[in-house]
């Protein structure tokens, strides 16, 4: 290492000149086969240009160490991360928009419309229906009158869907299984 100077926070600044290849050495018997020179110094066991080092003082080591920390705080500041309660809003918005999806309300309540429902699927569609598959029937964030063949019961998201907020296969049977029980 090639001493250069000394700055006026007292760091010391060197140049290293070691080949990265070879370490300084110019050559190795592992490339024997190759010619042993390292190709990337030309056996010189130095590097174009080099590698500038500092050497700090203990003190201006710490000044650095706290404009970093300094620094790092500013940014967090300036943009924080979100708290538990918007990261909660979040994930209620989620919530809300799968069960919407689903044809429930953004409460979770729905009306399952089973029967005669592909006679009536256009009506039930426009009225923000929506198809189960594991219910065999259409969810409707109102119940949809004036519908022949149709059945209505009302369902609750936070029943028949896993914690994914999907409707759940066996949660559904378990509902369906319910409603037979009943008639
Ligand atoms: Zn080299």
């Amino acid at each position: 290492m090639e001493y250069i100077k000394t700055d006026r926070n007292g760091t010391k600044i060197f140049y290293d000149w070691t080949c990265t290849r070879c370490g300084g050495a110019g050559q190795s018997d592992a490339w024997k086969f190759t010619g042993k020179i390292c190709y990337e110094c030309g056996g010189s066991g130095k590097r174009h240009n080099p590698k500038i080092i500092k050497e700090y003082t203990p003190e201006y080591a710490d000044k650095l160490e706290k404009r970093r920390i300094a620094r790092m705080e500013k940014r967090i500041a300036e943009n924080p991360p979100p708290s538990q309660e918007e990261l909660k809003a979040i994930a209620d918005g989620v919530q809300k928009n799968k069960w919407k999806s689903q044809g429930f309300k953004e409460t979770g309540t729905g009306y399952m419309h089973s029967g005669n429902t592909y006679a009536n699927r256009e009506t039930l569609y426009r009225a923000g229906a929506r198809w189960n598959n594991y219910l065999k029937a259409y969810i409707a964030p109102e119940p949809v009158e004036g519908l022949s063949g149709i059945e209505i019961h009302e369902v609750h998201a936070q029943e028949l869907c896993n914690k994914y907020d999907y409707i759940d296969i066996d949660k559904a049977e378990e509902f369906l299984k319910g409603v037979l029980n009943n008639e």
